[in-house]
């Protein structure tokens, strides 16, 4: 049986899909203006070991992960620039250059990971029509009004807008202490604003957008018109799950963060526009934390998988780091725990290596695995059960390479992948040139360099040989 954490009702419950075998999953993607960060990656891994589990329970993962290329403002409260358009702005690109090149920044993340891609991916640039029909849909239903910059969603209309949050016992009252604008209440959230445009010429031109990304829409037009503007960040989601997976779905997934502002939201529209639950279960990864502090882009204090392979940790050692950590905890970042992670691995590795190949019942263990991560993904109880099952019991190489499919830790790697930190990789560089140039003093001298940081050099027939010492 498995069981799974349900943040809507607080509690773990055996997960039954809607359909026998199969299990619908919508992962929030990234926003793409910039690289992801490892806290951001967190969030990945904790969903590809929710992914990876459904498959080892036999079910088919009909996995949608969606691309948010517009409309995610730098404020949740629906304010400040267009996430893309300020990526566009600060590298001379268009919004569009943007969103290719850090798609496929994310896309090589994830290869690095071992996470395993989604069977849809889906971009809310692809998806304005039906953004727009379901906002009508919602202004149909009478959940909207219209203020100077767009159209809003009513929340006081649904009756239990909130709950995923428990907002309602907690602040809906704060209202009363925030500057609305012309918002009737403090939790109402765009959902499609108009472009802001230049002013007119006096002598007549035309006035222009302010924008990139802008696409015409009836709202806030006289009747058969349109008018220029963008999807609030929420709504995306709610039309692209609907599209590929139908309301309801089994389980959607995302930061923790996304708890009381966009899945509140999503869960309002859906809700709101179709009469019955977006999705069954709600899952949330707890934050990655740098000195006690949450790893956020705006905070200046964010490392990405290349910063970590530059300084010699392979994003599996990465991995490892995080599957130490049951994903509803907070975890904090330190150099010294990734580098024992990746000795950890490394010896895990070798240990799956070493063992016998033959193959011999060895249910109890596969049913002792099972168990850890049936509950909730526990899958730090799982890892230490697997190294006391090395150190004392008779477990096999074959037994252990099944349990990989859910931990995605190569443990049959064959032979050991280094990382090369950059700085080591520079010298090899000036190395190979002052080889090619005969020379041999200062080649030698490059060597006693590389040692110092403690890789050794080896030349072979096919070049350069790199060892960590
Ligand atoms: P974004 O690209 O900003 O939309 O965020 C992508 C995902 O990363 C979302 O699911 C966030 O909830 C999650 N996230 C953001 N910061 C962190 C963090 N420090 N630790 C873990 N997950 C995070
Ligand atoms: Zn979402």
């Amino acid at each position: 049986m498995l069981t799974l954490y349900n943040t809507l009702t607080r509690k773990k419950e055996e997960f039954n899909p809607l359909q026998a075998h199969t299990a619908g999953l919508y992962t929030c993607g990234p926003t793409v203006y910039n690289y992801a960060h490892i806290g951001n990656l967190r969030t990945y891994v904790f969903e590809d070991i929710l992914k990876r589990v459904l498959q080892y329970n036999g079910y088919t993962v009909n996995h949608v992960m969606n691309i948010t290329d517009v409309g995610h403002l730098t404020s949740d409260a629906d304010e400040g620039e267009d996430k893309m358009e300020k990526g566009a702005k600060r590298e001379g690109k268009t919004a569009w250059e943007i969103a290719e090149f850090y798609t496929q920044a994310f896309k090589q993340n994830l290869k690095d990971l071992h996470i395993l891609e989604p069977n849809i991916w889906c971009k809310a640039t692809d998806h304005i029509e039906e953004q727009i029909n379901l906002v009508q849909k919602l202004t149909d239903k009478g959940f909207t009004y219209e203020t100077s910059d767009g159209i809003y969603f009513d929340t006081t209309k649904l009756a239990d807008y909130g709950k995923l949050a428990n907002l309602q016992n907690q602040e809906l009252k704060a209202g009363a202490r925030v500057d609305l604008g012309e918002k009737r209440n403090a939790h109402d959230f765009a959902l499609w604003k108009w472009s802001e445009r230049s002013e007119r010429h006096p002598e007549g031109d035309q006035p222009k957008s302010k924008r990139q990304m802008e696409w015409p829409a009836p709202f806030g037009a006289g009747q058969g018109q349109t008018r220029m503007g963008f999807p609030g960040w929420h709504i995306e989601c709610s039309a692209m799950s609907a599209k590929y997976l139908g309301q309801p779905f089994d389980i959607h997934c995302g930061g923790i963060d996304h708890v009381p502002v966009h899945h509140t939201n999503e869960i309002a529209q859906s809700e709101a526009a179709y009469d019955k639950p977006l999705a069954n279960y709600w899952m949330h990864g707890e934050f990655l934390l740098v000195n006690e502090g949450k790893m956020a882009k705006s905070e200046n204090n964010f490392i990405t998988l290349e910063t970590l392979k530059e300084k010699g940790i392979s994003p599996l050692a990465y991995r490892y780091f995080l599957l130490q950590t049951h994903y509803r905890k907070q975890l904090n970042f330190s150099w010294e725990a990734l580098e024992a992670s990746q000795t950890a691995l490394k010896k895990l590795q070798q240990q799956v290596e070493s063992l016998p190949d033959h193959k011999k019942q060895d249910s109890w263990f596969k049913d002792k695995f099972n168990e850890w991560i049936n509950d909730d993904l526990n899958i730090p109880n799982a890892l230490a059960w697997i190294w006391q099952a090395i150190k004392e019991k008779d477990i096999t190489k074959e037994t252990l390479l099944d349990f990989d499919k859910v931990l995605g830790l190569n443990l049959d790697a064959k032979e050991e992948t280094i990382v090369i930190p950059t700085e080591v990789q520079n010298i090899l560089d000036a190395r190979l040139k002052a080889r090619t140039e005969k020379n041999w003093t200062e080649s030698d001298r490059l060597r006693d360099e590389i040692k110092k940081l403690n890789f050794d050099v080896e030349d072979t027939k096919e070049g350069q040989k790199i060892n960590k010492l």
